[in-house]
């Protein structure tokens, strides 16, 4: 486990087998889990935390949700999409604030990577998984346009000023780095199309 902050820890990701970083928040009444990866010996570490513990899902990848039946949560957060692959869980569809031992703000995310994104932001921190990246399909990459715009709305929108990108060596990036080249990116729209390829970017 990693410290980021007081309150703010994370578990870094691996390639083998392929699992998500795990973001923690410690509340005063729940331990704040930000996806669960996909490793038993994360699973394992998570359990070993003596709290009640709550589970917020960034989006259905099993690299971010597949440790899910090995935690024992009070509480699982998640979108409706998600939810369609998980079968349980509080659906989020709108803005949830949260109060314990900080103010936890749960949003949906804008994403092309995949539907049905949330990013989770506390205090400094703004947790986003992989939301910010690309989707991917027959070895391109791509943004959808408009899904890009209404992220970079979004993100601009965050009290936060340090966002933290799963899977990204860095991991703790500052926000406006990150909005700048996604603004970059997004300047590079052509009028009449609907993506933006950047596989060669
Ligand atoms: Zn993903």
């Amino acid at each position: 486990m990693l410290s980021l902050g007081e309150r703010v820890s994370y578990i870094k990701a691996t390639e083998s087998p392929l699992s998500a970083d795990v973001g923690m928040f410690f509340g005063d009444r729940s331990l704040w889990i930000y996806d669960v990866g996909n490793n038993p010996d994360v699973s394992a570490e998570l359990e070993s935390i003596d709290s009640p513990k709550t589970v917020i899902l960034s989006h259905f990848h099993p690299d971010h949700t597949g440790g899910l039946a090995k935690i024992r949560a009070e509480r699982i957060y998640l979108s409706a999409y998600t939810r369609k692959y998980i079968g349980f869980g509080e659906t989020v569809t709108d803005d949830i604030y949260v109060r314990d031992g900080g103010e936890l703000h749960i949003f949906p995310l804008p994403s092309s990577h995949s539907k049905g994104a949330l990013g989770l932001e506390v205090g400094e921190y703004a947790f986003l998984g992989d939301g910010i990246y690309t989707a991917q399909k027959g070895g391109r990459h791509f943004y959808n346009a408009t899904l890009l715009r209404n992220m970079i709305l979004c993100l601009k929108r965050l009290d936060a000023k340090t966002f933290l990108l799963s899977h990204d060596e860095r991991y703790s990036l500052p926000g406006s780095e990150v909005i700048a080249g996604l603004e970059e990116i997004y300047s590079r729209r052509k009028k009449e199309e609907a993506y933006i390829d950047v596989t060669e970017y």
